[in-house]
């Protein structure tokens, strides 16, 4: 057995190096014809209009914030089981961030709790919801984008989670998780534990023209060359920085991988799915392990399998002397030191906290082998053989 196990990690080919070196020998490693290949392939994969590739996703998610408009003394709404870039974007913008409750089913966003803390302050108190298609269980972006419309909310999708999932509206219409038709902003990250790896990278999904304007003018400084944007035109060498932008462009080496990967991602999609059929029976006999929620209605695109059980932390020890190294996703932001300076503290988020103390992500990629898989059940099985429940 190989070892250690981890609990995601990256699958890279020889045909992802050869694009690699490719593009190396090509006249562009950054700034070229790459990187406009990668967000029109990415957006036909997720079924979106605009697609903005940046450096990683939390520059990704500061875009989306900035291109929204996030600005001080504005307040926006955010899952706290999540990575913290989702609530770090709206800080970086100078804005407050609310934290609302998860649904202790799906672990996303807990739809009735968000329309208590709307109905419970006066309208325009917040701007905007960050919502998270939290292990790639996909959010209801009908349900969402009803609810931010009523109370005039904007909704960042941080889907960094869940590239190539769908859900299905009332009436029966499957969606693409990104394809903006409800979200304003999709953020994807290509991290090398998420779907498709690029070393760093991110994607910003959007079917709004002025967002897309907007987005692609953030990532370069705020600079522009296009003769129908100029305020005036000196000549063939002229642009104009016409916003405070930043540097947040991926490279065409690491587009070209994306490129690689993505033609992959939908077989990888599907052996996640056998991963987790597997987890499920080999777990099913198991009483005190939970296993992840699992509906007709969605594609869950399984970045994470979490299980929830007792004994976590003994658990987790367990399984790291035996090579297994499981992870837990996540310790709820707003108890991190930062978010507590800010006021928040144990006990707000009562689901959440419940939920980070049972959770467990254990290995999910598409190269984990069966006989690893079965080592990972075989080895859980054996802990509560020993420690009873
Ligand atoms: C990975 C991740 C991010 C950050 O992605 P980077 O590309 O590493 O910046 C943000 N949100 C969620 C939910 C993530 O899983």
């Amino acid at each position: 057995m190989e070892k250690p196990i981890p609990y995601g990690r990256q699958h890279i080919t020889d045909e992802d190096v050869a694009a690699v070196v490719e593009t190396l020998k090509s006249d562009y490693l950054t700034q070229g014809p790459k990187i406009k290949e990668f967000e029109e392939k990415f957006a036909h994969y997720v079924d979106a209009r605009y697609a903005v590739a940046v450096n990683n996703a939390t520059a990704g998610l500061h875009l989306a914030a900035k291109a929204l408009g996030v600005a001080p003394g504005q307040r926006v709404i955010v899952t706290p089981i999540t990575f913290a870039a989702s609530a770090n974007c709206i800080r970086y913008c100078g804005a407050e961030v609310e934290f609302c409750d998860i649904d202790p089913q799906t672990f996303l966003m807990d739809e009735t709790r968000i329309i208590e803390i709307l109905e419970s302050h006066p309208k325009g108190t917040y701007a905007g919801m960050v919502i998270v298609d939290f292990a790639g269980y996909p959010h209801n972006l009908e349900v969402f984008r009803e609810i931010a419309d009523r109370f005039g909310l904007w909704i960042i999708e941080d889907a960094c989670h869940a590239p190539g999932a769908w859900w299905t509206d009332s009436k029966g219409e499957r969606h693409k998780t990104g394809n903006s038709r409800f979200a304003d902003c999709t953020v994807f990250s290509f991290h090398p534990v998420k779907h498709i790896a690029t070393g760093e990278g991110g994607m910003v999904t959007t079917n709004n023209p002025e967002l897309f304007r907007l987005l692609s003018l953030y990532r370069t400084h705020g600079i522009t060359r296009d003769p129908e944007l100029l305020d005036h035109n000196d000549g063939g060498w002229y642009y104009e920085m016409q916003e405070l932008g930043f540097n947040y462009r991926l490279t065409d080496i690491q587009a070209a991988l994306g490129i690689s990967q993505l033609s992959r991602a939908a077989a990888g999609l599907e052996r996640r799915q056998e991963i987790a059929r597997r987890y499920d029976e080999g777990l099913a006999d198991l009483p005190m392990v939970k296993t992840p929620t699992r509906s007709q209605e969605i594609l869950h695109a399984f970045h994470l399998y979490v299980i929830r059980v007792p004994r976590r932390k003994e658990l987790y020890d367990f399984l790291r002397a035996e090579g297994i190294l499981a992870q837990v996703h996540y310790v709820p932001v707003h108890l991190m030191p930062y978010y507590r300076r800010r006021g928040w503290k144990d006990g707000d988020m009562p689901e959440a906290e419940k939920y980070y103390s049972e959770c467990l992500s254990l290995p999910m990629y598409p190269t984990l082998t069966d006989e690893q898989q079965d080592y990972v059940i075989a080895k859980i099985h054996e802990f509560y053989k020993l420690n009873g429940k």
